[in-house]
């Protein structure tokens, strides 16, 4: 569903210096997969996770996404292709702070197009899977940091996506909260058959998912199986 073929990133900081962050990244993820990113700070899993989310394109190699040539696409087809088929899910969770848990939810099928009625509905119906349906009405204020990550879960989910990109999720958690969040993705890997690639500096974390790709300086440093029965 993923397949990365040899990805370099460089960022121009100036002429003529430029940074090469992702040095020849090569990288297939069977659909259902549930795999995990490792690597110190600074290795380039972000940038790696912006390439596969395409927020960013990469400066050499193809990537195919879903059977869709990213290189071939159109810029204003990328937005489209991200919304349809990608969710999101970060540390600090990136929810709209002014408006409700439900109205988060709502969002990538606003843009998506849904009918408001639809869109409630089916808000409702993810945010009750994540476990939050009676906060539905609440400001991300006024929820604790892991309610904050199940509606930011639920929002990944809204456009039923194949693939869902976590990058640190459980980072500003503490490690029950965290279980919780890494529960919820198991659950929606298992039952729901959503592919997921998780960035984690938890090794502990990492071992739960089916394959731990190592990042060391922009490259694949090592690959292997994880998966370990919880
Ligand atoms: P962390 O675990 O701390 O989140 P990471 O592995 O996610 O680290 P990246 O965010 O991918 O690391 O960054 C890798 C390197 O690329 C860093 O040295 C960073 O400074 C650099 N970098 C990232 N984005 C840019 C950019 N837009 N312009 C220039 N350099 C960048
Ligand atoms: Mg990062």
């Amino acid at each position: 569903i993923i397949q990365l073929d040899n990805i370099i990133k460089r960022f121009y900081i100036g002429e003529p210096n430029e940074l090469q962050i992702l040095n020849g990244i090569s990288l297939s993820v069977e659909e259902g997969e549930f795999l995990s990113i490792v690597g110190e700070s600074g290795s380039g899993k972000s940038t790696l996770m912006n390439v596969i989310g395409i927020l960013d394109r990469p400066t050499e190699g193809n990537y195919i996404l879903d059977g869709v040539d990213i290189n071939a696409a159109k810029d204003n087809e990328l937005s489209k292709i991200r919304n349809q088929r990608i969710g999101f899910v970060f540390q600090t969770y990136n929810l709209v702070s002014k408006t409700t848990a439900l109205k988060n939810v709502e969002l990538p099928m606003l843009y998506g197009g849904k009918r408001k009625k639809e869109r409630i509905e089916r808000a409702k119906e993810l945010l009750d899977l994540v476990g939050i349906g009676e906060r539905m009405k609440h400001k991300p204020e006024e929820l604790s940091g892991g309610q904050k990550q199940r509606v930011a879960i639920a929002r990944a989910m809204a456009n039923n996506p194949s693939i869902i990109l976590a990058d640190e999720p459980t980072g500003a958690l503490d490690s029950q909260t965290g279980r919780m969040v890494m529960d919820l993705f198991h659950k929606l890997n298992k039952e729901q058959g959503k592919t997921i690639v998780l960035i984690t500096h938890s090794n502990e974390l990492a071992e739960e998912t089916g394959r731990i790709i190592t990042i060391k300086d922009g490259s694949v440093k090592n690959e292997r199986k994880g998966g370990i029965d919880l």
